[in-house]
């Protein structure tokens, strides 16, 4: 494995900087019957004696095998670390009394070699004996499946650390066997196979699938099972082990030749250990030498296409595959990645040079971004939610012309409120008119009521204005967030300004009110339209009572009253209902005529709160009603058109055009440069790291390049 290592190493650079996990290497499992070698094919594989093997049941338990590569110049640090865990570990009571103390202590010895492994169940423990490993994986797969030959599917996960390993899991596991034997259960056959089928199944897995060549490769239960996953044979190398052990006379050329069995990805034979090699304790590297020999001279024309070290190679070579498979995906993520820091960076902007001409453009900005924000010219243009100028237009012709136009003309006025208001205005006298005063009044009142929403327009747009400071600084003037003091000094500096106009604006908006209620203009255009249309009504209705009634007062009298106010054959509303009284007056006199001679005690006639009208006081009523509804209908579309304009005139467009004189006037002092531009703590240190992760992924993309170019031979 150790040519995948520069590779490896290149590509760690490259997930450190964009988190791990981007390519995952396949794992490596072994599959086959009992005895058949697997566990000496994964120890050769890995250049170390630490699997149990033998003859016989051995491998009980899946064994998770987790290489992991550690850099040489890493390594140290890393035993240190390892050590400092498991000191803290031992020592936790006594923690802080030294903490450099395990640096000469007996814990650091304990892991200064070259490679060491770590048991998941026995957490920080160190193992640098590989012979230790070894019993450990004996002692606990006996701990679980007991000691008469069960098994169990519950796996033992061991790491081992080494700078001569890829990162790369292997996988041992139970050899296929077909009867119970000791503590076995039964279904022996079918437990084991479901224990295979569970890692092999994984598509990410590459399966070594193991038989002996002193057994039948046509009945290679190895190859069953791993068709049964793998129909295509994509993911399937055929491994013969014991070429050393076959039958004097036969030999395997058949078999390695693929003529007995074709294997798509290859088949390939090795020659291990015996167990007499095991028992003479015979290293890897003198197994290795001899199997070389052996193929040499029992196979010359396949010596270099079998052995252990071209199952390693190809093995590096379906995970080379594998990784640039995993390549453009991860070239993308790191293009992507580097997108995103390059923004990042430029919106923490370059270190302070020149302050002065800093703080007069982020003034600037600020004040440009603000008033861009209003016109709608802003470069961030906000989708979520309508801001800036839009709102404030939303503010004006839904929220404040919705409201105006909610508000009834006659709202909170009851005919007998009325009533009584044409009373009180005549005072002692009955009168032969409807009284002026009291339409003046009773308008008077329902314009007041337009005041209310109309400074609570105000109130709104002065939100809509403050929260457009939170805006610039959020979204448009980023650069803004590296100096925290000079943020503040600008919300506090654009608040107050608004804050200042907020009165002057309220006076003008209760002003506007104000004007209204100072003069009831009855000679307005329109107003007067209003009043025509009603005398034509009136007229029509007058006309039709004379029909009926022949002693109706002669028409000169009638037009005594109208004050020569006629223009253009329009009465003013004065004249109208003079002319409207004159019937009326008759009805009444009629109506009360038949109580002349009855003495009444006045004080015992109760005023009625409700009652039914007279015919001559609900035309009244009627009559001042409409002519409240027509004015009120003017001044409110007058209050409409002029708020949002002395809104816009005394707020929005004063702070526009004030904002960056104030700012500069307020903010723009020597003595204030210094503390105003203090970048915040960690904006120094974040524009660091953004640069650093920059390069970083820079490289990344080169090495990334590189390794699309490497051929390993
Ligand atoms: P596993 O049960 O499939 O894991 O098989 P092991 O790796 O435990 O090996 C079973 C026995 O066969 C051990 O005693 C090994 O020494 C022996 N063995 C494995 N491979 C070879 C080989 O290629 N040649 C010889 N002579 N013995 C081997
Ligand atoms: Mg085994």
């Amino acid at each position: 494995m150790e040519a995948l290592i520069p590779v490896i190493n290149k590509l760690q650079d490259v997930f450190n900087t964009v988190g791990a996990d981007i390519i995952q290497l396949p794992q490596i499992a072994v599959v086959g019957t009992q005895s058949s070698g697997k566990s000496s094919v994964l120890e050769s594989l890995v250049g170390k004696d630490l699997l149990p093997r033998g003859t016989g049941i051995v491998t009980r338990r899946p064994l998770i095998l987790q290489l992991v590569h550690v850099d040489p110049e890493d390594r140290r640090k890393t035993c240190e670390e390892n050590a400092a865990m498991q000191w803290s570990a031992a020592k936790s009571k006594e923690k802080g009394k030294d903490p450099n103390a395990w640096k000469n202590g007996r814990l650091y010895k304990g892991v200064d070699g070259e490679e060491w492994g770590k048991f998941l169940h026995t957490k920080h423990k160190i193992y640098t004996n590989f012979d230790e490993i070894r019993q450990e994986i004996e002692n606990e797969t006996e701990r679980i499946s007991g000691n008469n030959k069960g098994i169990s599917d519950e796996p033992i996960q061991l790491k081992i650390f080494s700078p001569h390993v890829v990162n790369l899991t292997l996988v041992d596991l139970p050899g296929i066997t077909k009867v119970p034997v000791g503590d076995q259960p039964k279904d022996i056959e079918l437990q084991i196979r479901e224990l295979i089928l569970k890692y092999i199944s994984n598509p990410n897995c590459i399966i070594l699938a193991v038989t002996a060549a002193n057994t039948d490769m046509a009945t290679s239960e190895a190859l069953k099972v791993a068709r049964e996953v793998d129909p295509d044979g994509r993911r399937t190398l055929a491994v013969v082990t014991k070429l050393d052990l076959m039958d004097a006379g036969t030999d395997a050329m058949d078999v390695l030749m693929g003529r007995v069995i074709p294997v798509k990805l290859g088949l390939i034979g090795v020659v291990n250990r015996s167990q007499l090699d095991i028992n003479n304790k015979k290293n890897v590297a003198d197994s290795i030498r001899d199997e070389h020999a052996f193929l040499q001279k029992k196979y010359p024309s396949l010596a270099a296409r079998n052995g252990t070290k071209y199952l390693a190679r190809t093995l590096n070579r379906l995970l080379m595959h594998h990784i640039r498979d995993c390549l453009p995906e991860l070239k993308t993520r790191i293009n992507v990645l580097a997108a995103q820091y390059q923004s990042l960076l430029s919106s923490y902007g370059e270190p302070v040079e020149d302050m002065s001409s800093t703080l007069l453009q982020l003034i600037t900005k600020f004040a440009t971004e603000y008033c861009n924000t209003i016109e709608g010219t802003a470069k961030y243009i906000e989708t979520t939610e309508l801001c800036g100028g839009a709102r404030i237009c939303y503010i004006f012709h839904e929220t404040f012309g919705r409201t105006l136009e909610s508000v009834d003309s006659l709202g909170g006025l009851t005919t007998i409120d009325v009533l009584t208001a044409i009373r009180n205005a005549t005072g002692p006298r009955p009168a032969l008119f409807v009284p002026e005063v009291s339409f003046e009044l009773l308008v008077k009142r329902q314009v007041k009521r337009l005041e209310e929403p109309s400074l609570r327009c105000v109130e709104l747009v002065h939100e809509e204005m403050q929260r457009i400071i939170q805006h610039c600084s959020n979204y448009s003037t980023q650069e803004l967030l590296r100096f925290p003091k000079l943020h503040d000094a600008i919300v506090e500096v654009v608040t107050s300004l608004l804050r200042k106009r907020l009165p002057v604006t309220n006076e003008m908006v209760h002003n506007l009110v104000a004007i209204e209620l100072a003069y009831i203009n009855t000679k307005h255009p329109d107003f007067a339209d209003a009043c025509g249309l009603m005398n034509n009504n009136i007229e029509e209705q007058r006309r039709n009572r004379m029909r009926e009634l022949p002693s109706a007062v002669p028409r000169d009298k009638m037009s005594g009253g109208a004050q020569g106010e006629q223009e253009g054959g329009t009465g003013t509303w004065r004249g109208m209902l003079k002319k409207g009284e004159e019937g009326q007056g008759e009805d009444k006199m009629k109506a009360q005529s038949p109580q002349k001679g009855h003495a009444v005690n006045l004080l015992d006639v109760r005023v009625p709160v409700a009652r039914k009208l007279s015919a001559r006081e609900q035309r009244d009523c009627e009559v001042i009603e409409r002519l409240i509804k027509s004015y009120f209908l003017i001044v409110r579309k007058n209050i409409q058109d002029s708020v949002p304009k002395a809104v816009m005139h005394f707020l929005v467009n004063h702070v526009k055009d004030s904002l960056q004189s104030e700012l500069v006037g307020q903010l723009y002092k020597p003595a204030l440069l210094e503390d105003l531009l203090t970048e915040s703590e960690d904006m120094a240190q974040r524009r660091n790291e953004a640069a650093d992760m920059l390069k970083a992924l820079q490289k990344a993309s080169q090495v990334i390049a590189e390794i699309r170019e490497t051929h390993l031979w």
